[in-house]
């Protein structure tokens, strides 16, 4: 994968945003259920075989705003340092210019998307 394959966040320095998941040992029972719900582009986990634990391994890899693995996790193992209303506040300096841009070419990609 390319280093720099999740850089940017609608243009954003994407190591700029706090925004990943922190795994608490002591809960964690090495289910491994947020190792195979990470999106395989992403593969934000490892899992730590000897000890029966998830890892996490690439935590900057983390799209900007999900929180599916913690809401998967039975055990209440996974969480964030910041919240919703942290990310909100970032995606308001997002230029529209941006948001349009990436939209046309989403769009685009994407005719059946297009309701006309
Ligand atoms: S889902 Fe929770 S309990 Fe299961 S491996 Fe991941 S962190 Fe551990
Ligand atoms: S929040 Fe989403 S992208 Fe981030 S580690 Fe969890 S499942 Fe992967």
């Amino acid at each position: 994968m390319a280093e720099d394959a999740f850089a940017k966040w609608h243009g954003l320095d994407r190591k700029k945003i706090n925004w990943g998941p922190v795994i608490d040992p002591d809960k964690c029972t090495g289910c491994g259920l947020c190792v195979i719900t990470c999106g395989e582009k992403r593969n934000v986990f490892g899992f730590d075989v000897d000890k029966n634990k998830a890892v996490v391994m690439f935590q900057d890899r983390c799209m900007t705003g999900c929180n599916n693995c913690q809401v998967g996790c039975l055990w209440n193992a996974i969480s964030f340092e910041t919240n919703a209303e942290y990310i909100r506040g970032i995606a308001k300096t997002i230029p529209q210019e941006q948001i349009t841009k990436e939209l046309k070419a989403k769009l685009e990609a994407n005719p059946d998307l297009v309701i006309d």
